[in-house]
C-alpha cells in the first residue's frame, strides 16, 4: 500500500451538465487510493463508534428518537402555522422575514440585502442549504468577497471542492492534503503538516475577514416558532463570530428546520452532537433572537422543493433530517467511496433520497449506491425510514424510465427468471455448476461488478429445493 502522506488525494465524481453522475467511476477512483480509503473509512467508523458509547450512556436513547421523530411528524403536519408563527415572532423581534420559493429566489433576495448595505465582503459560517442554492458561487459573479469561517469548509473552498460531508466537510483529506492547500493558498511552510500549525494558519488568515467584514451569514439548525429564534450548533464557534461581529446578520434556513417550542429545543440537542460526532454536546449552541445593538438581522426562509416533498407521502419523511450526518459514518458504502463520489450536496443515504427530488435524471444513479443494509435507519435519530425510501427511489426510477440499459435488461430477464420456477431452478443448478469449474478470470472478469471488491461464496452442496424434493417429496408421495 501506498504511504499515506504520498498518495495524491482522489478527486470527485466528474459532473457533466445534466447528465447523470457516475458515482461507480468516482467510487472506483476513490477505492483505488487505497491509503485514503482505509483512512476515510476508519475515520468515520470511530465517529459511528463514539456515537453507540454515547447512545449507551442515555437510557432513554430510543425514547428520545422516538419523541423527536412525533415531534418532527407533527410539525411537518401543521408546517405551514408554525412558520407563520415563526415569522410574528421574529418580526416582534426585529428580525426581517424573508420567503424564499426557490434557490435563485433565496439568492437574489440575499444580494439585494447585501446591495442594500453596500456590503461587499461576507463571512460565512457552514451552510448546507448555502450548497444547494450555490449562494457562494451567485455572490461572487456579483462581486462579493466571501469568506467561509467553518475550518473544514474553509479548506474546501480554498480546494475548490465541495463538502464531502455534511458534518465534517474536508474528511476525506488527509493533513497532507490540507499542508498543500494551505501551502498553494494562504502561503503556509511548504511540507509543514502539524495540525495545530495548520489550524493556527486558517486562524490567523481567517480573523482578519471577520473582524472588517461587512455582513455575517449564518445557517440555522433549527428554527423556534415559539420564540422567534434561530439556533446554530458549531464546534469552532465561528456562527458566532460571523452573526455578532458584523452589523448585519443573514440567516438562510430551511423551512423544514423549524420546531414548535423551545421545550422541544432540548430533545434535539440532546440527540444532534451525540448522533453527529459521539460527543455529548456541540462546543457552541447559539440562539439569535433579535439583532446585534445597531445592527440588523435578516431570515430567509427557503422552501427550494420542499413543499414538493411535504406533499408526497413516501417521501415526506425525508423533511425531518437535522443534517446530523450519522447515517454517512455507519454506510458502508460512504464510507468506502468517499463523499464527492455522489456529484451531488448531499451523499450517502441521506443524499440518495434527497438528489433525486433535485433532478431526478442527474441522481438517477444514486439510490443504488447502497446494499439497503439498513444501518442507517437504525442510526438515525429523528427515525427517517431511510433504506425504504432508497428502495421506493428504485422503484420510482424505474417507473419514470430512468434505469440504464444494462439495469433495464438484467431487471427483465431476472423477472422473467423468477417467473419460472423450472427456468430458475435450472439457472441455479446450471449457475452452481460454472463456479465450481471455470477458471478464475471468466468469474471476476469487467463484467462481474459485484466481484471487484468481494469474493463470491463458494455453492452448497445442493439447493434447498433438491434436498426438500429428496427427502420430504417423495415420503409425501408415498404417503397419499
Ligand atoms: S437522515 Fe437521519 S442520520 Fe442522516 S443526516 Fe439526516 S438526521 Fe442524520
Amino acid at each position: 500500500m501506498i504511504n499515506l502522506q504520498d498518495e495524491a488525494q482522489p478527486k470527485g465524481a466528474k459532473i457533466r451538465g445534466n447528465k447523470p453522475v457516475d458515482q461507480l467511476e468516482a467510487a472506483n477512483r476513490f477505492i483505488a487510493a487505497s491509503a485514503h480509503q482505509k483512512m476515510h473509512d476508519q475515520r468515520l467508523w470511530d465517529l459511528r463508534k463514539k456515537r453507540d458509547a454515547q447512545m449507551h450512556l442515555i437510557p432513554e436513547w430510543e425514547e428520545l428518537r422516538d419523541l423527536a421523530s412525533e415531534i418532527k411528524n407533527h410539525t411537518l403536519d401543521f408546517l405551514a402555522d408554525y412558520l407563520e408563527e415563526f415569522e410574528r415572532n421574529a418580526t416582534a423581534n426585529g428580525v426581517h422575514v424573508h420567503w424564499a420559493k426557490d434557490a435563485q429566489e433565496s439568492n437574489q433576495i440575499i444580494s439585494d440585502i447585501l446591495k442594500q448595505h453596500d456590503a461587499k465582503t461576507l463571512v460565512k459560517s457552514k451552510s448546507m442549504l448555502g450548497e444547494e442554492c450555490c449562494l457562494r458561487q451567485h455572490l461572487e459573479q456579483d462581486g462579493v468577497k466571501v469568506i467561509e469561517t467553518d475550518l473544514g469548509e474553509r479548506i474546501q473552498q480554498l480546494d475548490h471542492e465541495d463538502p464531502s460531508h455534511v458534518v465534517v466537510p474536508a474528511v476525506h483529506k488527509t493533513r497532507t492534503d490540507v499542508s498543500k492547500v494551505f501551502e498553494k493558498t494562504l502561503n503556509a511552510q511548504k511540507g509543514n503538516n502539524d495540525v495545530h500549525y495548520l489550524a493556527e494558519v486558517q486562524r490567523e488568515t481567517t480573523r482578519p475577514y471577520i473582524l472588517n467584514a461587512d455582513a455575517g451569514m449564518t445557517g440555522g439548525n433549527f428554527l423556534v416558532a415559539e420564540t422567534g429564534a434561530v439556533v446554530v450548533c458549531t464546534n469552532e464557534g465561528n456562527a458566532d463570530l460571523s452573526a455578532n461581529t458584523p452589523p448585519l446578520h443573514i440567516v438562510t434556513v430551511g423551512i423544514e428546520k423549524i420546531i414548535p417550542k423551545m421545550e422541544h429545543l432540548a430533545v434535539f440537542i440532546r440527540l444532534l452532537s451525540r448522533s453527529a460526532l459521539g460527543s455529548p454536546i456541540t462546543q457552541y449552541t447559539s440562539y439569535f433572537r433579535g439583532p446585534r445593538k445597531d445592527g440588523e438581522m435578516h431570515v430567509v426562509l427557503v422552501d427550494n422543493g420542499r413543499s414538493t416533498r411535504l406533499a408526497n407521502k413516501t417521501f415526506k419523511p425525508g423533511l425531518k433530517c437535522i443534517r446530523c450526518g450519522a447515517c454517512m459514518n455507519t454506510c458502508p458504502v460512504f464510507r468506502r467511496s468517499g463523499g464527492l463520489s455522489y456529484g451531488s450536496v448531499y451523499a450517502g443515504p441521506i443524499g440518495l433520497i434527497l438528489s433525486p427530488g433535485y433532478n431526478t435524471h442527474k441522481y438517477r444513479n444514486l439510490p443504488f449506491a447502497s446494499t439497503l443494509n439498513g444501518s442507517c435507519t437504525n442510526v438515525c435519530p429523528v427515525k427517517i425510514n431511510l433504506h425504504e425510501q432508497i428502495f421506493a427511489w428504485r422503484e420510482t426510477l424505474a417507473k419514470d424510465n430512468e434505469l440504464s440499459l444494462s439495469k433495464r435488461v438484467i431487471m427483465k430477464t431476472l423477472g422473467q427468471l423468477f417467473a419460472s420456477p423450472r427456468m430458475y431452478r435450472t439457472a441455479i443448478q446450471t449457475g452452481d455448476r460454472a463456479l465450481k469449474y471455470l477458471p478464475h478470470f471468466m468469474v471476476y472478469n469487467r463484467l462481474n461488478s459485484w466481484g471487484r471488491q468481494r469474493d463470491i461464496p463458494s455453492t452448497p452442496k445442493e439447493t434447498f429445493h433438491s434436498w426438500y424434493a429428496k427427502n420430504y417429496q417423495k415420503k409425501e408421495k408415498r404417503d397419499e
